[in-house]
């Protein structure tokens, strides 16, 4: 049988396509490894603090490489072609809803908060998925020590693990050669959402049967979300049950995540990044609470590991909870929009009893005390 010419010729093409070629990524043990000849004087995000004090009506030089983040993040619908130097209706309303997003005035208007905010590094995944915001911002609630309001979100239909795949198995592209320090840090990464669920992590030689495959990649690598050099975005992940996750190879990493001393610019602690990106990989989007590990963006020198309330809530809503996990989450009620699942109802109605009846157990048992010298 004779192929068509067209398909011998495609052949080479589609083997390029789906082989991008790997990067030899950049690992330091601690930020005083990495040269200065890598340290940047700034970051690629840094010229838009040209912008601050632009608003609609207004033009300006550095508009349409915003516009282009703000369509990249979600902010702008996949469909907005106008990159002029313009500020038009459809920027004013993307700025808004970032600024809702990042707990913000949410003015329209491009003020030095918002600047701040933007110039961050952070998760290439987007904010916002087929045009609904899935951050959920607001406010927590006035009994705020008490109730606290759920910001964590999920994938479009929720995609997550069927629950014949509770013990996943992960791989390292082999071509990175990753060290056993840099695989220790994915380890303690993978734990951090064991913990809560019933979830395991096992780390497999074989890439391609692996549900979880880790890989550095450098700029355009065939998944048409190029990565960037240093800073700007870190990493991306895809929705279950994908399990691809990707991180910048040209990044700084850094494997002990001290910072207390300060750090240069390009610094990015690899487990913070590393802890984010399991989460995308288990389904949860971002989310707008700051100390959230799913909030998308992270400063260079910040270390961020421990899931936050928000966070833990989000994934037992996916996968219910560690029966040994006995951490603080059920403490919280979550409120407004966000329905919990049976599994997180159950425990936070089982621990409102529990409460209920040992404060009614003391009382009872004072009555009894007062009745009885009385
Ligand atoms: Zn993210
Ligand atoms: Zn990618």
């Amino acid at each position: 049988m004779r192929l068509p010419l067209r398909l011998i010729f495609s052949i080479p093409l589609l083997i390029i396509l789906i082989n991008p070629t790997p990067t030899s990524a950049h690992f330091f043990p601690n930020i005083t490894a990495i040269p200065s000849s890598l340290i940047p004087n700034t970051t690629i995000w840094a010229a838009f603090s040209n912008l601050v004090g632009c608003k609609k009506g207004q033009k300006a030089d550095g508009l349409p490489k915003l516009k282009e983040y703000f369509q990249y993040f979600g902010y702008l619908n996949t469909s907005y072609s106008d990159f002029s130097d313009e500020f038009d209706d459809s920027l004013e309303i993307a700025v808004k809803t970032y600024q809702l997003n990042f707990n913000l005035n949410a003015t329209g208007q491009i003020d030095a908060e918002t600047i701040k905010r933007i110039v961050v590094p952070r998760c290439g995944n987007p904010d916002i998925v087929n045009g609904t915001s899935a951050m959920h911002p607001g406010k927590p609630s006035a009994n705020s020590t008490i109730h606290t309001v759920a910001h964590y979100s999920f994938f479009p239909n929720r995609p997550r693990w069927p629950p014949s795949k509770s013990q996943l198995t992960y791989a390292f592209l082999p071509e990175n050669q990753l060290s056993d320090v840099v695989k220790t840090v994915f380890s303690r990464a993978f734990e951090r959402w064991s913990e809560v669920t019933t979830l395991t992590f096992t780390e497999i030689s074989s890439f391609n049967r692996a549900d979880i495959r880790i890989g550095f990649f450098s700029r355009e690598h065939g998944d048409g979300e190029p990565f960037d050099g240093v800073l700007g975005t870190l990493a991306h992940a895809f929705s279950p049950p994908t399990g691809r996750c990707h991180f910048d190879g040209e990044e700084n990493w850094v494997i002990d995540g001290d910072f207390l001393n300060g750090a240069p610019l390009s610094a990015v602690d690899l487990e913070s990044v590393a802890v984010h990106e399991i989460g995308h990989i288990l389904g949860l989007g971002h989310s707008s609470v700051e100390e959230a590990i799913m909030y998308p963006s992270i400063s260079s020198g910040t270390r961020k590991v421990e899931l936050a309330d928000d966070d833990i809530m989000g994934i037992q809503e996916l996968y219910g909870s560690n029966p040994n996990y006995n951490g603080s989450v059920s403490s919280l009620t979550p409120t407004g929009e966000r329905e919990t699942s049976g599994a997180s109802r159950v425990d936070y109605w089982l621990w409102e009893r529990g409460v209920l009846l040992v404060v009614g157990f003391i009382n009872l048992s004072i009555i009894i005390h007062l009745d009885f010298f009385t």
